[in-house]
């Protein structure tokens, strides 16, 4: 609280006294006019002043006011303050809260999202389409195609070069001193795709007799060539045998339908005949259900297909 004091000013008349009457009467009177002049002078100087200081007491009384109000203000307003404070702590709180809220449920979603990948994983490796392996042409235009009768549920197939090369080892053997040599024998491998015996490979064997128009493989040999057949994991089997005769043209002897109808017991197993000085080949299969007029099993022939 501002305090002001203000200081009363007391105007009195001061008496003059006059020693003369004529001269000093004049002297008196203009000194007193003087006097006179000289107060009214004083006397507005101080009406001055005091409405000066009138002016300043109502300022005063203003400030008193305005301080106040200032005072009442900065009252309100630090009440004020204190709940914006308030207020803005709660909102940093919630915000946290929510944001602790929003990361449990991003991490939620993420699981969520994982599964999701892994189900989709799942659901493509279950329609991904099988992976398509590029086919070999067709085997009739890789093969020679030999047909047996109409009866026969199955052809065979011979990849080029294979009875060239079977009529060759027989052919190099003709003229040997010992007439036993002459005559080859050995094992066709290769595989069987539908209804047709494919010969792929030619393998020559050792024979353990040897008469002029029949020759028995040696069991061991046989259990040799398989042996290698399984080793070399040429994914083949044996799908029949050959052997050579010598001038007599081809077909089937007594004992070779017996050799055939032994190997017989593995399916589609077909036997291959060359004769390398008339330059024949056939192959043959024995239907052991049909018999020939003479009580023998029915050889049938298969036909180079036109
Ligand atoms: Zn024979």
């Amino acid at each position: 609280m501002v305090v002001i004091k203000v200081a009363r000013i007391h105007i009195r008349n001061v008496k003059l006294r006059h020693p003369s009457k004529t001269g000093r009467k004049r002297r008196t009177l203009r000194k007193k006019y003087e006097s006179q002049t000289e107060n009214a002078k004083i006397l507005s100087r101080l009406e001055t002043l005091a409405l000066e200081v009138q002016s300043l007491k109502s300022e005063i009384v203003v400030l008193q006011s305005s301080s106040k109000e200032l005072f009442d203000t900065d009252q309100s307003f630090g009440a004020h303050l204190a709940d914006v404070r308030d207020y803005f702590e709660r909102k940093i709180r919630d915000v946290t809260d929510n944001a602790e809220d929003l990361c449990s449920k991003i991490e939620e979603m993420q699981t969520t999202l994982d599964r999701l990948a892994r189900d989709l994983d799942k659901l493509f490796e279950s329609s991904i389409p099988v992976r398509k392996i590029a086919m070999p042409p067709p085997i009739t235009s890789q093969l020679t195609i030999y047909r047996g009768e109409e009866n026969l549920s199955f052809q065979v197939g011979v990849i080029p070069g294979i009875i060239e090369t079977v009529m060759e080892r027989a052919r190099a053997c003709v003229g040997q001193k010992d007439k036993h040599d002459e005559e080859i024998v050995g094992v066709l491998t290769g595989r069987v795709t539908g209804n047709t015996v494919i010969i792929e490979e030619a393998v020559p064997g050792r024979a353990s007799y040897s008469g002029m128009t029949e020759v028995a493989l040696d069991p061991n040999n046989l259990a040799e060539i398989v042996d290698n057949i399984i080793r070399n994991d040429k994914n083949q089997r044996i799908v029949g045998w050959y052997h050579s005769h010598l001038g007599l043209g081809v077909f089937l002897s007594d004992i070779d339908v017996k050799t055939q109808l032994t190997l017989q017991q593995f399916s589609y197993v077909i036997a291959l005949v060359v004769d390398p000085i008339k330059n024949e080949h056939s192959f043959f299969y024995v239907d052991k259900e049909v018999k020939e007029p003479d009580g023998r099993p029915k050889t049938i022939k298969f036909v180079k297909s036109e």
